[in-house]
């Protein structure tokens, strides 16, 4: 069996320090380069704490690495403008985009999603790589049927730069699907302090938490007359999210068209 070969990009953050873990670990997996904005043309193993990883290129412009390494999968963790640039200019290489950065915008979704039909190409974005909180978005989403009244939230470290969370949004439009819209509280109710009921997605609020000590978690309140139902996923570190990481660049390599969400990967 061939390795799938893969470019990290963002290597030395908290995410793609995992996924480094996770490929360069993986049998079926090659490190063919990574991308950085710093210590471009230097070797990933000059590079602290990546000593042992030998004979993996370092590259700063995305362009010239996929011309001058050969790659099947890009996996992007990094910034959202910068991800969606990796993300296009790989597709336009014919190299699979595997996308766990947050924060693009429905716009960034279409376009990439126009490339992909166009290539007739792979490409995987999830806001969420944990397969526990696949597991919530879906069973939030079953529960919305019978439950109209619906609160999401989400609470992050605070390094965190977008918010609501992707996660939350995607949940978002999950319960959206299935549930007619309802503006919900009280028809009067007013906001004495701006900001105090949360986001507004259709109705439901979404209320992102920052604090310092968190990793990534999310709770789906549900109320009805007498009862509550509450949902609620834990990533306590980031190695939670490396299987689904995994699962989506198999995948990636078998498709031909553009998905937005693990759940539409896992059976
Ligand atoms: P992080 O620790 O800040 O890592 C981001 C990395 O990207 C940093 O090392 C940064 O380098 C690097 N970077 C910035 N610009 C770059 C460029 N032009 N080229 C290459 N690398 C560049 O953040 P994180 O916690 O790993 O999260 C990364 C992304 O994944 C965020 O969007 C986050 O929301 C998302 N995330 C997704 C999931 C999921 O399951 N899908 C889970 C957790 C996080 P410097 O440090 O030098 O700036």
């Amino acid at each position: 069996m061939n390795k799938i070969k893969i470019i990290i990009a963002g290597p030395r953050g908290r995410m793609g320090t995992e996924a480094v873990k996770l490929v360069t670990t993986t049998n079926h997996f090659e490190l063919a380069a990574v991308l950085d904005h710093k210590y471009d043309g230097m070797m990933l193993s000059d590079v602290a704490g990546f000593q042992s990883i030998s004979n993996v290129p370092i590259y700063t412009d995305i362009e010239k690495c996929v011309q001058e390494v050969e790659a099947d999968v890009l996996i992007d963790l990094t910034t959202p403008e910068v991800g969606m640039y990796h993300a296009k200019t790989a597709l336009e290489h014919n190299v699979r985009p595997v996308v766990g950065t947050t924060g693009f915008t429905k716009e960034n979704l279409a376009e990439l999603e126009a490339i992909c039909r166009e290539k007739e190409l792979g490409c995987i974005i999830a806001p969420n790589f944990a397969i526990g909180a696949v597991l919530m978005m879906k069973f939030s989403q079953l529960a919305a049927k019978y439950f109209h009244d619906v609160e999401i939230i989400e609470m992050h470290h605070d390094q965190k730069l977008d918010a609501p969370s992707g996660t939350a949004v995607k949940t978002a439009e999950m319960i959206s699907a299935v549930r007619e819209t309802k503006k919900q509280g009280h028809p009067n109710e007013k906001e004495t302090l701006t900001g105090a009921r949360g986001a507004d997605y259709d109705g439901m609020h979404i209320h992102s938490v920052r604090l310092p000590g968190l990793i990534a978690h999310q709770q789906v309140l549900f109320g009805s007359d007498g009862q509550t139902l509450t949902i609620r996923h834990d990533s306590y570190n980031r190695a939670s999210f490396m299987s689904g990481v995994k699962v989506a660049v198999e995948t990636v390599m078998k498709q031909n068209n553009f998905v937005y969400g693990l759940e539409n990967i896992l059976d």
